[in-house]
């Protein structure tokens, strides 16, 4: 046998006798204990982050956490951005977008998934069980339904209120930048919320990073439409040897700049989480200056230290902080414009 060969053989033996033929490919896990934390998008991250904290404090793993903090959000009928409830597309059905992505660099993801209250379990199957990342519609429908999930109405009637409010004048111009102080919310219906996505990062004791991202999506959107949240490198990227990023905001932008990976990127070659999420809305701003004055997107991220930034185009923009030390901290993110 060759020497490269023998060594190549030996690193495998190595590696399984180790624990996970993973580690040879993402290299050593860590094995100082770190400070658990998870960061999530919008003031609905507050609750989410408590879920998440649950796992992250019994020293479980980042990738359950996130997992079951984005969970709450998801339930939460008052929600009409997330899950059950959300605000459905402009033929009046609520469709749903998600993924996760876990220390190893496994990644899974549904899109315009209908009647599935949880989605991001669906994703987080999707990357378990199957030998592919996404899976869409009536294929993910019928994914979940094989592996035990039930099928319910999401569309709830205060949603559906708000729908056929905007049905009488079905002005197809999606409005985001609800956060801006110059938008008129009163166009709305109900005064609510038309967009918003939960971003979960959490990095366990280990020190290993997992992300999940769970929406669903622009509010009466066409019928297909698919934002940034499902996309790997877009809503969500993670890099267990540098970081992870999450954006939320106006897809189509986010998924032209590949947002997510680029701000992990950014952290590689030395950015701070802020200063990386600054330049990726930058890069949006460049690419198309005029839209991006009318528009929303932030980026939330964290390296391998533990530490987070923001950065977003408009005011408006707030993260939520969990901790040993604090379990609702919300931040005002930076922003351009
Ligand atoms: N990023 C989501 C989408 O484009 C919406 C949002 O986060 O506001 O579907």
């Amino acid at each position: 046998m060759s020497s490269r060969r023998q060594f190549i053989k030996q690193s495998i033996v190595g590696a399984v006798a180790a624990g996970s033929i993973q580690e040879l490919v993402a290299g050593p896990r860590n094995t100082k204990p770190k400070t658990p934390i998870v960061i999530s998008t919008w003031d609905f991250g507050v609750a989410a982050n408590k879920a998440a904290w649950e796992v992250l404090k019994k020293d479980g793993r980042a990738l359950d956490a996130v997992e079951q903090g984005v969970k709450v959000a998801e339930a939460d009928l008052s929600n009409p951005t997330v899950g059950k409830g959300g605000y459905p597309d402009r033929d009046g059905h609520v469709t749903l977008d998600a993924c996760i992505m876990d220390e190893f660099g496994n990644c899974g993801s549904v899109a315009g998934l209908e009647q599935i209250a949880h989605p991001i379990s669906v994703a987080r199957l999707v990357m378990e069980k199957t030998p592919h990342v996404m899976l869409v519609g009536e294929g993910a429908l019928q994914f979940a339904i094989e592996q035990g999930f039930q099928r319910e109405n999401l569309l709830i009637p205060s949603s559906e209120a708000a729908w056929k409010e905007w049905l009488k004048e079905k002005k197809y111009k999606p409005i985001m930048n609800i956060e801006n102080k110059s938008f008129n919310t009163d166009r709305l219906p109900g005064n609510q919320y038309n967009h918003d996505t939960i971003g979960m990062l959490a990095m366990d004791v280990n020190g290993n990073i997992s992300g999940a991202c769970t929406t669903s999506g622009m509010a009466f959107k066409m019928r297909g439409r698919v934002g940034d949240s499902p996309i790997i490198g877009a809503g969500l990227y993670v890099d267990n040897e540098i970081g992870g990023a999450t954006s939320t905001g106006v897809g189509e932008e986010v998924i032209r700049t590949v947002g997510s990976f680029l701000v992990v990127e950014l952290m590689r070659q030395g950015y701070s989480p802020e200063a990386a999420c600054k330049e990726a809305v930058e890069r949006i701003v460049k690419k198309k200056p005029e839209i991006a004055k009318e528009i929303q997107v932030g980026f939330l991220a964290i390296n391998k230290k533990g530490e987070y930034g923001s950065y977003a185009l408009q005011s408006g923009f707030t993260y939520a902080v969990c901790n040993a030390e604090k379990q609702d901290l919300i931040i005002k993110g930076k922003h351009i414009f």
